[in-house]
């Protein structure tokens, strides 16, 4: 019979993350089940890699500020490349209650310690990215270590150091049930066998409620499909640009590759397990996309290389973090809601430190993020969702 001190079930960037920070931490015997032939398969592998720090609520702004130093020193800490790029994320307004939202997060994310982040005027927004459209815009927000990592890479590399740091992958293995002693963890059954063990995290990306039902608890956890748009080399735009957010649609962009990497979280896209792209957002995006950059109207799409994947959405769009009040040794890495990548460090942390020790500092007070604020109805409320 196999043991562990942890078992994490899902080895996406957040499960591979727990798995190196609880082994830094000095708990080696940890074992991340991974149901799929290989990792990344899940979120991970379909993620647009935005990191930013410009958010309206203090966790999300916290996690921000433990995760982006952490991928700017990722490479001379794990000797693996993050794919980090300071090119910042630049949120462009044009109406008054936007520009009003942007200068009121930015001095939530000052008091916190977020130096970079500075209100842009209209002209130097035209100055930045000379190609949009500025006839309407009132002004913006701009970050400069904000940007883009690989989240592929950041999962191999955290994975590879925690397997030299004692811990264990199982690829190709699924979780079929999590056993209980009463109301404390057992062990989990898989299709290798079953593993004894006092301690279950749960890193199942946009699975995650399947996978607390294995040990009989609820998790308001939801998957939503989101589309991804590369284009074909382009060079109408400098690629130093950075993420762009046009505050008026929600359309997005940032340099990928030698095109461009197109967004736009689609208002009526519903709840559900649809992996499949629809061919038809590609207009939809192109349209948004030229009425703000007018020169992409110039763009090419090869319909084949564009892709859809799960966001893990939460009710009110924070992670949830922490140990499940109901079942000893049961804890949740759950719910980013889209910003999944860019707090995998943060999260890894945060969970490490609440197995090990009980307690973290990553964010003041990691209680709002806990499982239990749903029945509670102590929900917390972030409106900055990309
Ligand atoms: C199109 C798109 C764009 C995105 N853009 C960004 C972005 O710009 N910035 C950002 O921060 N985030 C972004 N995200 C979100 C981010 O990708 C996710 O939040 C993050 O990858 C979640 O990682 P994870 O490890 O929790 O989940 P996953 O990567 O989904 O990993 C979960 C794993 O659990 C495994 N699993 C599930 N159940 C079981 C079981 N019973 N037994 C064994 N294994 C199991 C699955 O196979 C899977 O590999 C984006 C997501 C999408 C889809």
């Amino acid at each position: 019979m196999t043991t562990a001190d942890v078992v994490i079930i899902g080895g996406g960037i957040v499960g591979a993350s727990v798995a190196w920070h609880l082994t830094e931490a000095g708990c080696h015997n940890v074992l991340i089940v991974e149901r799929e032939t290989h990792q990344g398969k899940g979120s991970t592998g379909k993620s647009m890699g935005g990191v930013r720090a410009q958010f309206a609520t203090k966790p999300n702004i916290q996690m921000s500020l433990y995760s982006i130093p952490f991928y700017a020193a990722f490479e001379e800490r794990l000797g693996h490349p993050s794919g980090y790029r300071a090119q910042g994320y630049l949120f462009v307004a044009t109406l008054p209650k936007h520009l009003e939202y942007l200068e009121l997060n930015q001095k939530l994310q000052k008091s916190l310690g977020l130096t970079q982040a500075r209100m842009m005027s209209c002209e130097e927004i035209a100055g930045t990215v000379p190609q949009l459209r500025c006839d309407d815009v009132l002004g913006g927000s701009f970050c400069s270590t904000d940007g883009f990592i690989d989240p592929y890479s950041v999962m191999v590399g955290f994975t590879a150091r925690a397997c030299e740091q004692g811990a264990t992958i199982w690829r190709s293995t699924e979780v079929t049930a999590i056993h209980r002693d009463g109301s404390t963890i057992a062990g989990v059954e898989t299709t290798r066998g079953r593993v004894n063990t006092p301690t279950v995290v749960n890193a199942g990306g946009p699975w995650a409620t399947e996978v607390a039902a294995l040990a009989g608890v609820p998790l308001p956890v939801e998957p939503m499909r989101r589309m991804l748009v590369p284009t074909e080399p382009f060079d109408g735009v400098s690629h130093e640009v950075p993420m762009v957010v046009d505050m008026s649609t929600g359309f997005h962009f940032r340099p990928e590759s030698l095109g461009f990497l197109l967004a736009w979280n689609d208002p009526e896209e519903k709840m559900g397990f649809n992996p499949n792209f629809d061919p038809a957002f590609i207009e939809k995006v192109l349209t948004l996309a030229a009425e703000r950059v007018p020169c992409f109207e110039n763009l090419a799409v090869n319909p084949k290389r564009a892709w859809a994947g799960l966001y893990e959405m939460s009710p009110d769009h924070h992670a949830i973090i922490g140990p499940v009040p109901e079942v000893k040794g049961l804890f949740c890495a759950n719910g980013f809601s889209g910003h999944g990548a860019m707090h995998a460090p943060a999260t890894g942390k945060m969970v490490a430190d609440l197995i090990v020790r009980g307690k973290t500092s990553v964010v003041d007070e990691v209680e709002v993020l806990s499982p239990a604020r749903f029945a509670k109805g102590e929900l917390l409320h972030e409106t900055a969702v990309l």
